[in-house]
């Protein structure tokens, strides 16, 4: 029998940060990326800074469906704040994503039920007060990122779907929040030996990234946990909607090679929302009172 391993397209939608700062290019982006996510029937959680929520709240309203989930994104920069979101403390982090969820919900008339914090920053805070919000899931942790100066330290972390911890980020069990790493390759560090090898379109060529998933698919396959899922991203700030755009073709290039390598794996490829990965693994781990 085939072994499943769920797999989730995310996409970072921060078309509004500062540092890009161009809308259109955002609501372009999107349209593009769901529609090879929807040519292929694969299934992706966007997760939208409030700020970008605000400005094409009409283009989330239209695709938000059993394909495509709406979570929220944070950026603190954004905001007006100066740090990453692990510099601060809980109190002062409950108050910024609650903030977030207020704005969000204010522009896209939805509260989100997943979350990922900008740049994969995080302290021990980050994960109780992210279920305290009532956030079912999140999906911000990057195994092996050592990057102090983004406040992004995953030394070590779980590589699977797990119940976060109250009390360190790198442990497992006693929150009532699912969350769903981002799929890494610590054995492969790049940028100074600080940040994984991980699934981001834009880090590398089709060929580059052909590789990355024979490797992780040889891997995820093998790992004894109760959901095994991989997860991919990338940002709306590229042209996903043009054909003749390399990012694009990157993209339609590690679909036919997740597909193609499956096969060879011999693995059932499970297209999933952050969301339904969570629900699954709730289901085959129940949360122990
Ligand atoms: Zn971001």
């Amino acid at each position: 029998m085939k072994t499943n391993i769920h797999i989730c397209w995310t996409l970072d939608c921060e078309a509004t940060h500062p540092a890009v700062g161009d809308a259109d290019l955002g609501v372009r982006s999107i349209r593009g990326f769901m529609q090879l996510i929807r040519r292929a029937n694969l299934r992706s959680t966007l997760f939208v800074l409030p700020t970008d929520a605000a400005a094409y709240p009409a283009l989330l309203g239209d695709l938000g469906a059993q394909d495509c989930q709406i979570g929220m994104h944070y950026h603190p920069e954004v905001e007006g704040y100066d740090d990453f979101c692990g510099s601060y403390e809980g109190d002062q982090q409950r108050k910024m994503y609650a903030d977030g969820i207020k704005k969000f919900a204010d522009a896209a008339g939805l509260a989100p039920k997943t979350f990922r914090t900008g740049s994969a920053s995080a302290n021990d805070a980050t994960f109780p007060v992210v279920a305290e919000l009532g956030f079912e899931s999140s999906s911000l942790s990057l195994p092996g990122r050592n990057m102090t100066h983004l406040r992004s330290n995953w030394l070590d972390a779980p590589q699977h779907p797990h119940y976060a911890n109250p009390a360190n980020r790198l442990l497992e069990d006693g929150l009532d929040l699912v969350e769903v790493p981002l799929t890494s390759d610590p054995d492969s560090m790049l940028w100074f030996g600080k940040h994984p090898q991980d699934l981001r379109v834009e880090l590398f060529d089709a060929k580059n990234q052909y590789y990355m998933i024979d490797k992780v698919l040889g891997r995820e396959k093998t790992r004894s946990q109760p959901v095994k899922a991989i997860i991919v991203l990338t940002h709306n700030i590229f042209e996903y909607e043009d054909p003749g755009d390399f990012r694009h073709q990157t993209m339609k290039q590690m679909i036919t090679d997740f597909a193609r390598l499956a096969d060879e794996h011999q693995v059932n490829l499970v297209p999933a929302t952050i969301g339904q990965i969570a629900a699954a693994f709730r289901k085959a781990a129940p949360l122990k009172k």
